[in-house]
């Protein structure tokens, strides 16, 4: 039986459009949002493409984020510029502060945006992306809601806090990572319990406080361990700080605004730090990316963090993506009812 679709990435692309404008989005915020959308279907992660779709209609029915955000930015220190994303999607403010963002890294050589009052449902990969084309190393962390326990802790108190790094490459795209700090993403724990199989690795607490990985146990609890216990528990501490502390944003655990609205994600906060490295002194800064990269490459198995996405950009500009058809129907019931 067939049950995906082909669609182009255009096709993508003009769906979630439609989806984001019948929730009652406007123009310019649904056109970032579709963008990143179809980013997400070209180049992974597709678990935050057109399936996350649902989640952004959510926030806005239920009254928690904002449609028709208007971010403001403030320039309020030599290379740090302080936005209010008027609790609309982190990436409508972030798209307006880039090009300032991009020069005050130039000038100063480091320069930062923090945006509080916002929200981030995608993949931050393509919050930093953008920089390391500009020729600027790039880092980027926002603060989600609480799923996380500490290091042997019972209690969530970190979100699945992702971070994002990027960083030019000569002669080629730049390298580009994000990762979650949770050992697997929520997402991949309910497609693992909707599938009835259970995880490669102990993941989360089950009801008693053990590791386990049973997806279902760790559904019951809403305890995810943090990747590489205590190391990615620290670095989860970390973005709490750089995200949630340092702009103002709601930390990962004060949840109950969007427990009131039923929503997945938390009006958090979010930092990207943009680095010029030809301000930093060293001219083989291209260089020693390469021998970096070169060293892992050809190296048995091992492959530069993020490259994956280049060779699905390439499948998909081509062949386009394959849409669950179920997927597909719920969206249509859901541009009908807008
Ligand atoms: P993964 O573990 O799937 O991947 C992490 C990174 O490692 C990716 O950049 C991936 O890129 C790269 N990678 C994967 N396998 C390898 C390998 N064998 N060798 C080298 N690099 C590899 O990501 P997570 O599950 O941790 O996170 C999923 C997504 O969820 C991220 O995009 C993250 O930004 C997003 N997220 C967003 C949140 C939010 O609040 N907005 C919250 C939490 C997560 P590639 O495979 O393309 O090379």
């Amino acid at each position: 039986m067939n049950s995906t679709q082909l669609l182009s990435l255009a096709e993508v692309r003009a769906l979630a459009k439609s989806v984001l404008v019948s929730a009652g989005m406007d123009d310019h915020g649904s056109d970032v949002i579709a963008d990143i959308v179809m980013c997400s279907e070209r180049d992974g992660p597709r678990s935050h493409g057109l399936r996350n779709l649902p989640f952004y209609v959510q926030s806005f029915t239920s009254g928690y984020a904002n449609a028709a955000a208007t971010p403001t930015i403030e320039r309020i220190a030599p290379g740090v510029l302080r936005g209010d994303g008027d609790n609309g999607y982190y990436q409508i403010a972030a798209n307006m502060a880039r090009e300032d963002l991009i020069a005050l890294a130039r000038q100063n050589g480091i320069a930062a945006f923090t945006c509080a009052n916002c929200h981030h449902l995608g993949a931050l990969r393509f919050d930093t992306e953008p920089l390391a084309e500009a020729g600027l190393v790039a880092l980027a962390v926002v603060n989600s809601l609480s799923l996380v326990v500490p290091h042997g802790g019972l209690r969530p108190v970190f979100g699945t806090n992702p971070m994002s790094f990027a960083c030019p490459r000569e002669g080629g795209a730049p390298v580009v990572w994000d990762q979650a700090s949770s050992t697997v993403a929520l997402m991949d724990i309910k497609m693992a319990a909707a599938e009835g199989r259970a995880l490669p690795q102990p993941a989360g607490l089950d009801a008693q406080g053990h590791p386990t990985a049973d997806p279902e146990a760790i559904l019951e609890t809403q305890s995810l361990l943090p990747f590489g216990a205590h190391k990615g528990a620290a670095i989860a501490f970390l973005i709490e700080v750089l995200g949630a502390a340092l702009a103002g944003g709601t930390l990962s655990v004060d949840n109950e605004q969007r427990k009131e609205h039923g929503a997945l994600n938390i009006k958090g906060g979010a930092t990207l730090i943009a680095i010029d490295p030809t301000r930093f002194g060293n001219v083989a800064f291209d260089d020693y990316i390469s021998r970096i990269c070169s060293e892992i490459e050809g190296n048995d198995d091992a492959r530069v963090p993020g490259d994956g996405r280049l060779k699905k950009r390439v499948e998909a500009e081509a062949k386009g993506v394959a849409v669950s058809k179920d997927l597909l129907a719920q969206l249509k019931t859901m541009m009908s009812q807008g």
